[in-house]
């Protein structure tokens, strides 16, 4: 019963590091972020080895909804609102791009026919209009949707993917190539020059640590800029009873769920009702997201289908829901703090960090620091608390 319903077992152990190794770049982290900065990183020539705690996605990067969606984590009006339309519109193409990336690279596990936001009651109808007329007045894709699973708005470009079926692609690609990854190798200090983790030592002339939820744990100068939350998940067996052609976010993006090809049902949300406690380091699911999420399950979703999986992971908030991504030591970058929506922007962040550490143009550290220079405080987005800090 735990565990992510997107395990399939059919991963083979990665070693563990032992002894010294030498790299120009040494990696922390193999979640999506980690391994798009790898995969750049590679892309430049630059010798990198790449190292997890645990595993190559065992954090939220292989236990998520599953959602790619373009954009930030707060919804796009509220972008506009925040950052001005010049820099929320940029951003906005920036992800987008991301997405046709990605699922050019790795078609087998995309599926990109659309999400739908939709509405809780009457208040978030006026929002979801007020969301798509500003996608509208940019150019972006976006339709009014009604149907048989509620009203609100269509975004045709957005999809899904099987998150774990991503990232242990995108390791073997790695490793096919030559790049060294280890598991269960927990960077425990960090030295100039050196990343030492319970088993040995990597030599290096630069770091990216690449980790969203728990990165305060690795540099407690990050208290206050980047907090830790626990995120909540269940998955069924196929449910025939039901048919979702699309993932969907609803109010608000709290709850958010797919249906898998083979039927199951992947659904997470109310955090906020434990707003207090899933601000927590720990991932374990618990009784009370669970038993909400269940009965969501039964009573809104009508899903009859045995639960047989109950996960959750660590992502990392950030106060302005902004990204975070810089150079936080002298050589050491890093990139997290995604506020429940790093499925893209994690992947623009650790290539990103790789795109300075070579020296060359890195068009979304740009586009950050245009936003962070002009932004003000609003809204939420996909799991996103209000009031979070
Ligand atoms: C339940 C849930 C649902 C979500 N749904 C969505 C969604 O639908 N769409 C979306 O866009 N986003 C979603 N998110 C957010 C998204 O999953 C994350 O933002 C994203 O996966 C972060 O990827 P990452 O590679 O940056 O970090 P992670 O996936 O967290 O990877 C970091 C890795 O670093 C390792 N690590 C940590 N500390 C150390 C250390 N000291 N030494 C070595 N390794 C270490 C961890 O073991 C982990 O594997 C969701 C998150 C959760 C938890």
């Amino acid at each position: 019963m735990s565990g992510p319903i997107w395990d399939d077992h059919a991963w083979e152990p990665l070693p563990r590091l032992e002894g010294t190794v030498r790299a120009d770049v040494c990696v922390v982290g193999l979640g999506g972020s980690g391994l798009a900065a790898l995969e750049e990183l590679h892309a430049h020539g630059v010798s990198a080895v790449g190292l997890d705690a645990r595993g190559v996605g065992a954090g939220a990067a292989g236990r998520n909804g599953g959602f790619v969606l373009a954009g930030l984590a707060k919804f796009y009006h509220q972008t506009v609102a925040q950052l001005g339309r010049a820099t929320a519109a940029a951003i906005y193409r920036a992800t987008a791009e991301e997405i046709r990336r990605q699922a050019a690279a790795m078609p087998e596990v995309f599926r990109l026919k659309g999400s739908l936001r939709l509405a809780a009651d009457a208040a978030e109808l006026g929002d979801c209009r007020a969301h798509l007329a500003a996608l509208q007045a940019d150019g972006f894709a976006g339709e009014w949707y009604r149907g048989p699973e509620g009203e609100g708005l269509l975004l045709p470009t957005d999809g899904v993917f099987q998150p774990l079926a991503r990232v242990r692609t995108l390791a073997r690609r790695l490793r096919a190539q030559g790049v060294l990854l280890y598991e269960q190798s927990q960077l425990v200090k960090l030295l100039p020059g050196q990343v030492v983790t319970g088993g040995g030592v990597v030599h290096c002339d630069a770091v990216i640590v690449a980790v969203d939820g728990r990165l305060e744990a690795i540099f407690p100068e990050l208290a206050g800029r980047v907090r830790t939350a626990r995120l909540q998940m269940l998955g069924t067996a196929p449910a025939p009873e039901v048919r979702f052609p699309r993932p969907i976010y609803w109010r608000h993006g709290y709850e958010y769920w797919q249906q898998r090809p083979d039927g199951a049902i992947a659904l997470g949300g109310f955090r906020d009702h434990a707003l207090e406690a899933e601000w927590t380091q720990l991932a374990e699911p618990t009784d009370f997201i669970q038993e909400r999420l269940e009965k969501f399950l039964r009573e809104h979703l009508r899903v009859h289908a045995p639960v047989t999986h109950r996960w959750a992971a660590s992502v990392g908030y950030t106060p302005d829901g902004l990204p975070l991504l810089e150079e936080l030591r002298p050589r050491v970058w890093v990139a997290g703090g995604y506020s429940g929506t790093g499925n893209i922007v994690g992947a623009l962040g650790g290539r990103t960090a790789a795109q300075r550490l070579c020296g060359a143009p890195a068009p979304w550290a740009d586009l950050l620091a245009a936003a962070r220079s002009g932004g003000v405080e609003t809204g939420r987005g996909l799991s996103m608390p209000p009031a979070a800090f």
